[in-house]
């Protein structure tokens, strides 16, 4: 069975065409800059040279249908006829309250979803333009919607009501909802493997560290925290997202600057985090390189997060009574030295001491926690890509 795996974002499509059999990669891609005076097709068969197409890309449905015609092409493709797609999995960023799991997706679903653009007007939109781009180049083909989310919803209420009042959560759905949750759900699964026990006996703290940086509370298999909130601005700082601040510098700061809330809303996605700090980047390895240099704004960036990532670890160990494993995962977590030694550090209060040699690991599966400590430190490649494939095959084999 060949599954489909599309992540739709405003400009761009990205997607991954998995050979179910051995959850094996067939092709991956890119589409982007789409709607631009440029499009660029980037399409890589896994047995076979890139390919890249640049033209004109006017709108979603064009980049769909490109997709399928590099999929199928007779040189770079991987399918002879595109009834060989069995699937299609779509990733989702919000799915509110009313998606507690991945979801076959049908006209109600999609009333559905865009019933959540209200609250996720920035993420949603291209996410629903994709799935409608692929329903209407592929009728024939089950679809299901991963939510970033989902995985989230077992947090109990008095960890993702806000202090506000209550019925703006009534009446707006303002609370916190958490996200990468396929990533957290994807990596404290592998955890619980790498460490030979059944997730529901474990403590598991997942941190996802990557231009969104986000951190899981996994109680038994069962996400209970997650640093994000009601959108992915909150929670630890990132890239250019300024994460927790006093809510009070927001009005304060539109004040002074005279700008407005769009403005402003930009300002703190776009603007802060890392990138803002230093004014060097949001990249960590521009950041670490500039910090090495002596640049020492960069060397506080640094500080920053992994100074408030130490904050969340004993936070959530507190929430959870207990802690058996921390794991490291996304483009930070999975690569970078320097941040995962800055984070372990001074932590063997709570079990943690990590292993220099071991850490010594770039993007692939790794304890690198010094024998015979209480906490296990893993490093775990994220796929999301393929977490979405699972969910897709298990529900469409269920309908
Ligand atoms: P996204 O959130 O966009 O999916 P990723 O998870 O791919 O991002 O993470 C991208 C980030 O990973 C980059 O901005 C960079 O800071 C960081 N990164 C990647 N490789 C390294 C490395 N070798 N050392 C330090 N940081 C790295």
């Amino acid at each position: 069975m060949k599954v489909l795996v599309i992540n739709c974002g405003s400009s761009s499509l990205k997607y991954q065409l998995f050979n179910m059999e051995d959850n094996s990669v067939l092709a991956k891609g890119l589409v982007e800059r789409i709607g631009l005076e440029v499009g660029m097709l980037k399409h890589q068969p896994i047995n076979n040279n890139k390919v890249e197409v640049s033209e004109k890309i006017p709108n979603h449905r064009v980049a769909v249908k490109m997709m399928l015609d590099a999929l199928l092409d007779k040189n770079h493709g991987v399918v002879k006829n595109i009834s060989e797609i069995s699937a299609v999995g779509h990733r989702v960023v919000h799915g509110a309250e009313k998606f507690s799991d991945s979801v076959k997706i049908t006209d109600e679903v999609m009333d559905v979803l865009k019933e959540c653009v209200a609250i996720a007007p920035l993420h949603n939109p291209p996410n629903i333009i994709g799935i409608e781009a692929a329903r209407d180049m592929l009728p024939d083909v089950p679809m299901v919607g991963v939510f970033d989310t989902a995985f989230h919803q077992t947090m109990p209420n008095y960890a993702y009501m806000y202090g506000v009042p209550y019925e703006l959560y009534e009446k707006y759905s303002v609370r916190r909802y958490g996200f990468h949750g396929t990533s957290h759900r994807f990596v404290s699964a592998e955890a619980a493997k790498m460490l030979e026990k059944s997730i529901e006996e474990l403590n598991i703290i997942t941190l996802h560290l990557g231009n969104g940086s986000s951190i899981t509370a996994v109680k038994n298999g069962k996400s209970v925290e997650n640093s994000m909130g009601f959108t992915p601005l909150e929670g630890i700082i990132m890239g250019t997202r300024c994460g927790n601040i006093d809510p009070a510098i927001v009005p304060f700061i539109m004040e002074q600057e005279g700008i407005s809330p769009d403005q402003m809303n930009n300002y703190l996605n776009k603007k802060c985090g890392v990138y803002g700090i230093s004014g060097v980047s949001s990249d960590f390895r521009d950041l670490e390189d500039a910090a090495k240099n002596g640049n020492t704004r960069a060397e506080l960036a640094l500080k920053m997060f992994s100074y408030q990532a130490k904050k969340f670890i004993g936070s959530y160990v507190a929430a959870m009574n207990g802690l058996d494993a921390i794991v490291f995962t996304g483009g930070i977590g999975e690569n970078s030295i320097t941040m995962r030694q800055m984070i372990c550090e001074d932590m063997d209060y709570f079990g943690i001491k990590i292993d220099e040699q071991k850490n010594h690991v770039r993007g692939k599966k790794a304890d690198i926690s010094l024998e015979d400590t209480k906490t296990k430190i893993l490093v775990i490649p994220t796929n999301e890509e393929l977490m979405i494939a699972l969910d897709t095959v298990s529900l469409v084999k269920t309908a």
